[in-house]
């Protein structure tokens, strides 16, 4: 927020306005982003859970098991890419490619 007080002299004249502002960060929003960071930076750039789990030794560490599904918006997704290009040799715009995806029903 933006507060500006404006003096006047006596002949109604401008002499002085003063801005203040109120921080848009306070204290707490820094620690907060600071320790958000701190969290960030121990997750794993693999798999994006805690590094010291995933790295901890194999006998007494974290024990893993892994379940396969399928994000279906993806897989929508990849169909729709790949019926665009159907038949033709890829062309040099498919990167450039905006997709939407929508929900529907
Ligand atoms: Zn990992």
């Amino acid at each position: 927020m933006e507060t500006t007080t404006y003096v006047y002299s006596r002949r109604g004249r401008l002499v002085r306005s003063v801005t203040s502002r109120e921080p848009e960060w306070t204290e707490q929003d820094r620690a907060e982003i600071l320790a958000l960071d701190l969290y960030r930076s121990r997750l794993c750039p693999l798999h994006g859970g805690p590094m010291d789990e995933c790295t901890s030794p194999e006998e007494t560490g974290t024990q893993f098991e892994a379940d396969r599904s399928t994000c279906r918006a993806q897989l929508t997704l990849i169909e729709a890419q790949r019926a665009a290009d159907d038949g033709k040799k890829p062309s040099p715009y498919a990167g450039a490619r905006l997709w939407t995806l929508r929900k529907r029903g």
